[in-house]
């Protein structure tokens, strides 16, 4: 049976960007994250991986690229790397590419992205930047002066110097998509949010299609303890072509052409991979459905909180 890792799909500025991602926020330790991603690029063949300065895992994806360029056992440059800039960098997104491919042993990332359309006070301590700069009462210092679109054109700028190859967003909804497309006329090769089959966010996906901006289903199992892999329909469909209940949630994306960014610490799972196969148009379109009647968000920060998310909280 076909792997999930070998199929892609055409960004607007030409390139292909593979279905399959993996994701490396950590709730593991070191060791344990090294293994996992070792065995997605060795083994489970991923093409992709997708991180953020925020996720503080950009220093061993670098260490492990490296470690297996030199052994021969892949070539950092087919591997599609995606990074992200964090609100506390709303501002200056220079330094953020800087720390991150300073990170990644990279020149460039082949997709940078705005990991949210908020903007952070730039708070610094001993550990250097601040990543969610809170007041003595635990209240997050948003800037006031800041406009998410002043980092959506500087993430512009930086494509143009030659520091990423495409520009992304994630976590904009369809007004704000219509506002940085309005006042840049660049569309964004991509919006990464959460989607699954408990948030198929229909609009949002019709609108993406129709401009075509490639989506990315972040959280795609629900996140820690994966309880999207437990819903009923996904399991008899896993029952009937024999496979796991992830291998649902991957094929139901890839079928709507959507990337796909599972996260996994247990290298014994994700040496597996994920297995490519045909399911009808019914059955997405049964996913979907489902979505629609029991919605549930399971990633809700706080600072997305009023943005106009479908389904928060
Ligand atoms: P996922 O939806 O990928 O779920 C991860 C959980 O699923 C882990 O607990 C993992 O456990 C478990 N899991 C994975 N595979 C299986 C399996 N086959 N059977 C049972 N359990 C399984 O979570 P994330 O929220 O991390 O999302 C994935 C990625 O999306 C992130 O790593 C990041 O790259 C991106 N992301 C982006 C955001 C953004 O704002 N742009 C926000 C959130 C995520 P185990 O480790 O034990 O396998």
């Amino acid at each position: 049976m076909a792997s999930a890792s070998s199929v892609t799909v055409k960004l607007n500025t030409g390139a292909e960007i593979p279905l399959l991602g993996f994701g490396t926020v950590s709730e593991d330790n070191v060791e344990n994250f090294k293994e996992a991603l070792t065995a997605a690029l060795v083994d489970a063949k991923y093409k992709h991986i997708d991180t953020a300065w925020w996720y503080n895992t950009e220093p061993y994806i670098g260490e492990i690229l490296e470690s297996l360029d030199k052994s021969g056992k892949i070539k950092k440059e087919d591997i599609f790397i995606t990074t992200k800039v964090w609100p506390c960098f709303w501002n200056d997104p220079e330094n953020s590419i800087e720390i991150s491919l300073k990170n990644l042993k990279l020149d460039k990332v082949d997709l940078l992205l705005q990991h949210w359309p908020v903007c952070f006070q730039k708070v610094e301590d001993s550990n250097g930047r601040v990543g969610l700069p809170k007041d003595a009462a635990g209240n997050i210092l948003y800037d006031k002066n800041g406009d998410y679109l002043v980092t959506y054109k500087k993430l512009l700028k930086l494509k143009d110097e030659g520091k990423a190859k495409a520009v992304g967003v994630s976590n904009f909804t369809i007004e704000m998509l219509e506002r940085v497309i309005k006042e840049t006329n660049v569309v964004p090769a991509c919006n990464q949010v959460e989607m699954h089959p408990h948030l198929p966010q229909l609009d949002l996906y019709n609108y993406c299609t129709e401009k075509g901006i490639v989506l990315e289903a972040y959280s795609p199992f629900g996140s820690s303890g994966a309880p999207n892999l437990k819903i009923p329909l996904v399991k008899e469909l896993a029952s009937k072509y024999d496979v796991t209940p992830a291998d649902i949630i991957v094929n139901y994306s890839i079928a709507k052409k959507i990337v796909i960014l599972p996260r996994s610490s247990n290298a014994e799972r994700v040496k597996k991979g994920y297995k490519l196969i045909n399911l009808e148009k019914s059955e997405v379109d049964a996913l979907d459905q489902f979505g629609v009647t029991h919605p549930q968000r399971f990633v809700n920060d706080p600072w997305g909180k009023g943005l106009g998310f479908e389904h928060w909280g």
